[in-house]
């Protein structure tokens, strides 16, 4: 038996807790079987960022004669930027793995761990070694992630398909390409292979792209999409099947999806759509790796889509066993499972009872342009019965939006007293934007004043924020910019 104080299962945020253990003096194990760094690293956040970052050069390209600039694009070495991704990611990932091989106490098992009782793990080699003796540990670190959900489709099983995992390392740029699924993976997907030059088609379920946005960011995200995607909301990909060297899917209205009262061109009589492309993507959402446990065998529990349950404190159901990141279902973001390993890493290290407070966890999606969020949309306040106050303030109220020729806005949503409950972004370094409300939000009073009060740089797109916060505060001498009339 190998002995341990801390074992983690799962190189993603997890082995952060591990590396922070042998810095205490105690003895930690990780148990891995694919690269170092879990999905972020090498099929993720980094990679489909390096693909964006492309997709954003290529529009600023395309919209050079927009102020003045002749700029043309000559060529796009596909094969060339995914492999010099997939080069770069995959170094990133050896270099963690050397760096936790050379801290002292911290043992790596690279393969896939199974629980046989409580806290005790076999591992299975992934270069078929002979296993290493049981693995036990006082306190053991559940992070094994996620992966691509596969939906049944009728079909499905007789064509070839992409999941992110693959799409993000192609040879070559589809000419086309199908995508189903209209989440954030789907809505930044679509948005890089769409700027890129594929004909794209995305289908998604409900009536807009991204709907667990605030409502009026799905709108503006489904529409701003059109422009690199030919999108088909309110339809589901029903069944699929292999035609001329490529995939033609077949899309039916959902229930309530509007997907247009009278069947689109080329629809049958039902409304069904069959689009036809040389490639097909799935981006239906993400399932828990938590099948591949045998928790079976220790008193974890785990809702019936396989997420693990734990309390406050991110304990599980089983004494000394901990879950963070994708497997709790919740928040699934590398920056949240980098913050659930600090909760975790402070109660599995210093009893300290840390409970999770995820009110001012925010999110980004990277697709064109950017969204940000945090706290609550308007529909959850409305469920919820809250009173609230709602301002929209559009990006070319601040001189760099018209600078920028910027499209979007900020949206805020506060309590009559001015608590912040909500600030959503599109636009424009969103991601960035959203930054200061989180401060505000986890730091501050969590009043609207916390942002509005505060200088702010002039003339930065920061501005929109300021100005949508100063409209909701109660500062009687404004100097917020406002330049919509100005226009650009
Ligand atoms: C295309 C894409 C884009 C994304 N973009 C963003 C983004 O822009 N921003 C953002 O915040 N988030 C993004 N995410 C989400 C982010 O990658 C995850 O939320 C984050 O990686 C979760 O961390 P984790 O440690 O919980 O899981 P992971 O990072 O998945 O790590 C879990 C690890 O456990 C290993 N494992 C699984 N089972 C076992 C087993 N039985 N034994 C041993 N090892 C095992 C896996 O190999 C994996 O390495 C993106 C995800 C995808 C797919």
């Amino acid at each position: 038996m190998n002995e341990y104080d801390v074992v983690v299962v799962g190189g993603g945020s997890g082995s952060q807790i591990a590396t922070a253990a042998a810095d205490r003096g105690l003895e930690a194990a990780v148990i891995e079987r694919g690269p170092l760094g879990g999905a972020c690293i090498t099929r993720g956040c980094v990679p489909s960022k390096a693909l964006i970052h492309r997709a954003d050069a290529v529009e600023e390209i395309r919209r050079s004669p927009e102020i003045g600039l002749d700029a043309t694009l000559e060529g796009v070495e596909y094969a060339e930027i995914t492999s010099s991704i997939r080069d770069w990611v995959y170094e990133k990932a050896a270099r963690q793995e050397r760096g936790l091989e050379e801290a002292d106490a911290v043992a790596l098992y690279r393969g896939e761990g199974r629980f046989v009782d409580e806290r005790t793990l076999e591992v299975d080699p992934v270069d078929g070694d002979a296993p290493p003796d049981p693995i036990r540990g006082d306190r053991v670190v559940v992070a094994v992630g996620s992966r691509p959900l596969i939906p049944p489709i009728e079909g499905l099983e007789d064509v070839d398909f992409l999941t992110s995992d693959d799409a993000l390392f192609l040879d070559e740029r589809p000419d086309s390409l199908a995508i189903v699924g209209g989440g954030y993976i789907g809505a930044e997907l679509g948005y890089f292979f769409g700027a890129l030059g594929a004909d794209v088609s995305l289908i998604g379920r409900s009536d807009v792209l991204v709907p667990r946005e605030d409502g009026a960011i799905s709108e503006f995200v489904t529409e701003s999409l059109e422009r690199h995607c030919d999108v088909y909301a309110g339809r589901e990909a029903s069944s699929v099947e292999a035609a001329d060297g490529g995939v033609v899917v077949t899309a039916e209205r959902t229930e309530n999806g509007d997907g247009g009262d009278e069947p689109v061109d080329g629809a049958g009589r039902d409304g069904s759509i069959d689009l036809e492309a040389d490639r097909l993507l799935l981006a239906t959402g993400r399932r828990p790796n938590t099948d591949t446990l045998d928790l079976e065998q220790t008193g974890v529990e785990t809702d019936d889509r396989g997420y693990v349950e734990t309390d406050s404190t991110l304990e599980t159901t089983c004494d000394g066993v901990w879950a963070l990141g994708d497997v709790l279902g919740e928040q699934p973001f590398k920056h949240a499972a980098d913050y659930e390993a600090r909760v975790v890493a402070a109660n599995v290290l210093d009893d300290a009872g840390r409970e999770v407070d995820s009110d001012a966890m925010p999110h980004a999606i990277f697709t064109s342009p950017q969204v940000a969020s945090v706290g609550a949309t308007e529909t959850e306040l409305a469920d919820a019965d809250r009173e609230y106050e709602s301002t929209t303030v559009p990006f070319d109220v601040a001189p760099l939006g018209v600078v920028l020729g910027a499209d979007g806005f900020v949206k805020v949503l506060a309590a009559p007293d001015g608590e912040i409950l909500g600030c959503h972004v599109v636009g424009p370094q969103a991601s960035i934007l959203i930054q200061e409300v989180v401060v505000a939000m986890e730091r501050g009073d969590g009043t609207v004043e916390d942002v509005s009060e505060p200088v702010h740089v002039h003339p930065a797109l920061s501005e929109v924020v300021y100005a949508a916060f100063d409209e909701l505060s109660s500062n009687r001498y404004s100097t917020a910019p406002d330049w919509r009339d100005v226009g650009g």
